[in-house]
């Protein structure tokens, strides 16, 4: 009798104490909260470039949401208008017209990658905990030089990497996209309008990632970067660049990976899992 009344005080504790142990939340960390989450660790994506390359445009978050998962990062808006850049917290958009604005909070993403870092000036004199390496580069004779240079730079040869450069170019060769209207085309077709840049002797910022070859169904493996100049006046996603010895850069392995995929009856409509690899390298790798 006494172990069935013990039994029952066991069984009861619980609902005599509803604010007790037994209710306690888990500790919350940073990779378990869902908002306000910048993550050191991680890279957020929105959506997948093969949606993107398949004609997915319609925005998934904002980028006042998008702000919220890192301070570096590179993508597109809404409709596909220009090419969109994220350099310390503040989202740029570089139109095919050539205007460069800072992109309202209320404008919509449809794809996007964004990760947190600092640029490479601040890489020298910081000491951070996150494997972070950086230097200076050999003089660059063209962007396959710059990305092989930078590959030799990677250690961590399965995580995927933020990258941040800065410098003087000697040339640098940039595109952006004029916006699309639907239906909407796929990527390879509306990059057939796209608006190239040319600039020369020009100080700017590089902001990129580093996909290792597994990340293929999502994103793309290898480089994928965009350009900004100091002044603002000229940028892109970048085609080509050349430079001097000296230009600084940093990159950040990341562990985590989060996706945010659209919901839209569009996204669920494509068939992404086809989509051409070959297409998209040369679509968005240079
Ligand atoms: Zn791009």
């Amino acid at each position: 009798l006494l172990q069935r009344i013990m039994l029952a005080i066991f069984l009861l504790l619980p609902s005599l104490f509803p604010c007790g142990w037994s209710e306690e939340p888990a500790p919350q960390t940073d990779t378990q909260s869902s908002t306000s989450a910048i993550n050191p660790f991680g890279i957020f994506q929105v959506s997948t470039l093969q949606a993107l390359q398949e004609g997915c445009y319609d925005p998934v978050i904002t980028a006042g949401e998008l702000r919220q998962r890192g301070n570096f990062g590179i993508g597109t808006v809404a409709n596909l208008d220009g090419e969109m850049m994220i350099i310390d917290g503040v989202v740029w958009q570089i139109l095919a017209s050539g205007e460069i604005r800072q992109a309202p909070d209320t404008i919509g993403i449809p794809f996007s990658n964004i990760s947190s870092g600092i640029l490479p000036r601040l890489a020298f004199v910081t000491k951070t905990a996150y494997k972070t390496h950086s230097g200076t580069l050999s003089a660059c004779a063209d962007l396959d030089d710059l990305q092989n240079q930078l590959a030799a730079k990677i250690v961590d040869r399965n995580l995927p990497h933020l990258i941040t450069l800065e410098g003087e170019f000697l040339q640098v060769q940039t595109r952006s996209i004029p916006a699309q209207q639907k239906p909407f085309p796929r990527l390879a077709d509306a990059a057939k309008n796209q608006v190239v840049f040319r600039g020369e002797r020009v100080k700017g910022v590089l902001v990129g990632f580093w996909f290792p070859e597994y990340f293929k169904g999502i994103n793309m493996s290898g480089f994928h970067l965009h350009f900004l100049s100091d002044d603002k006046k000229f940028g892109g996603h970048l085609l080509g660049i050349s430079s001097a010895e000296g230009v600084k850069y940093a990159l950040f392995p990341k562990q985590d990976f989060t996706f945010h995929l659209p919901l839209s009856a569009d996204f669920s409509a494509k068939d992404i899992s086809k989509a051409k690899t070959s297409e998209l390298k040369q679509l968005e790798a240079k």
